[in-house]
């Protein structure tokens, strides 16, 4: 339990109650505040704090308010949401609270359990709902100087057959080694290599060492497809299909081997050039995954629409397909749509054994997460794929 502990709500009966729950399970000291302002009060005097329950809805100050006045700080103290309302608005307010950038390890409804509590409280920090802390994004300059340095490389995250657990194929994710900053992640990169011109640059530097490590690791036994993302912006160009092959010829790569993952609704851009690259990447013998399905960046236009051959449902539904039927019941579904148009699905974002299996009895054909590897470069790629194929 956390040592140092905040209830904010408005019910004296409830907060007392909850008071006594967590003092309970171990904490050393409860602060109870009736509302965000005095919430507010008792953190800037007493804080801070190593977690606090908001209930949602107060007279007064609410608990969106709060929310809003911690997330103006930039505060990082554990955060957990109650209320009486029902689930959905409980979910609504935890994804509002992480795209404030929040530190939320959960919802709680009302009543509370105890055991809801220390479930709560038990997660590992990897898997809690919290929201990644921000880095800058890489200047323009910074960005084409390490592209130019060589100092962008692929890490390989294996998908593995859902039924079988062989690996099949390792997706290439973009990273950089910049100096005094180590790993430099894409989402510190990619917006601005989208933004500036750079980004068919990065597309292709990435795709010629996937390509060449293919070819290195076929050398030594090592035979996984490849996966490759391609932005939106990219399929504009309707020289990239020509491109690619030449690309996969000098390396010896065969076409039917490489897929490009869509990583935005491919239609944001010109549909015409969009569908001619999209056409014309097929017919070379390239396959075509959509990417993030069930998002805000796929539409189910894109399956009538575009020559895709693969689906990966998206890691938000994924990870939370165990504890939340909602989530399930998207990942049901666009598994469902997906064998309808005869595609391949990919169920990403695989954090643990239980949602693998789950997975795996909804028809997922690929699965891929951190349960059976994060991305890793491309030497420590080669480790893990011979060590998972040897005979056991
Ligand atoms: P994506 O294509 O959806 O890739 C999946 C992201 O989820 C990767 O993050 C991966 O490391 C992470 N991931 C994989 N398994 C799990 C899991 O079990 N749990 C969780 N929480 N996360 C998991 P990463 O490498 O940071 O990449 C982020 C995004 O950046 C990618 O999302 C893709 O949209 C984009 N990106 C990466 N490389 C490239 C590239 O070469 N070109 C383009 N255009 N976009 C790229
Ligand atoms: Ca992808
Ligand atoms: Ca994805």
């Amino acid at each position: 339990m956390k040592n140092y502990v905040m209830v904010v709500d408005d019910d004296e009966f409830v907060r007392d109650a909850l008071v006594k729950q967590i003092t309970a399970l171990g904490a050393h000291r409860v602060v109870a505040a009736a509302d965000g302002h005095d919430a507010m009060q008792k953190l800037l005097g007493q804080g801070p704090f190593d977690l606090i329950f908001v209930d949602l809805q107060m007279p007064g100050s609410d608990g969106i308010e709060f929310l809003r006045s911690l997330a103006q700080r930039g505060d990082s103290t554990d955060l957990i949401l109650t209320s009486g309302l029902d689930r959905k608005t409980l979910k609504t307010a935890e994804s509002l609270a992480q795209a404030y950038a929040l530190n939320v390890l959960g919802v709680l409804e009302k009543p509370i359990r105890s055991s809801a509590i220390s479930r709560l409280l038990s997660k590992p920090a990897g898997k809690r709902a919290s929201t990644k802390v921000a880095h800058p994004e890489l200047s323009i300059g910074e960005l084409s100087d390490a592209l130019e340095s060589g100092r962008l490389i692929p890490h390989y995250q294996p998908k593995v057959c859902a039924l079988s657990g062989a690996p099949r194929s390792v997706e290439a994710l973009a990273r950089l080694r910049i100096p005094g900053r180590g790993l430099v992640m894409p989402e510190q990169f990619i917006p601005t290599a989208e933004r500036c011109d750079l980004i068919d640059a990065l597309t292709y530097t990435i795709s010629a060492q996937a390509f060449a490590d293919m070819a290195h690791w076929a050398a030594r036994g090592v035979c996984p497809d490849m996966e490759i993302n391609i932005s939106a912006a990219s399929l504009d160009d309707t020289d990239l299909p020509d491109r690619m092959l030449e690309l996969a010829e000098q390396h010896l790569i065969e076409p039917s081997r490489v897929t490009f993952e869509m990583t935005e609704s491919a239609l944001i851009g010109s549909v015409a050039k969009t569908l001619d690259t999209l056409t014309r990447l097929r017919l070379k013998g390239f396959h075509l995954a959509g990417d993030d399905f069930g998002t805000r960046y796929s539409t189910f236009a894109q399956l009538k629409l575009l020559p895709l051959t693969e689906l990966k449902v998206d890691i938000s539904f994924v990870s939370r397909a165990v504890a939340d039927p909602e989530a399930r019941a998207i990942v049901e579904s666009c598994l469902g749509l997906a064998q309808r148009f005869g595609l391949t699905t990919v169920a990403e974002g695989v954090e643990d054994e239980a949602t693998a299996i789950l997975m795996r009895e909804m028809g997922a054909n690929l699965l891929q997460g951190y349960w059976f590897s994060k991305p890793l470069s491309a030497q420590d790629l080669q480790t893990w794929w011979l060590d998972r194929c040897k005979p056991r």
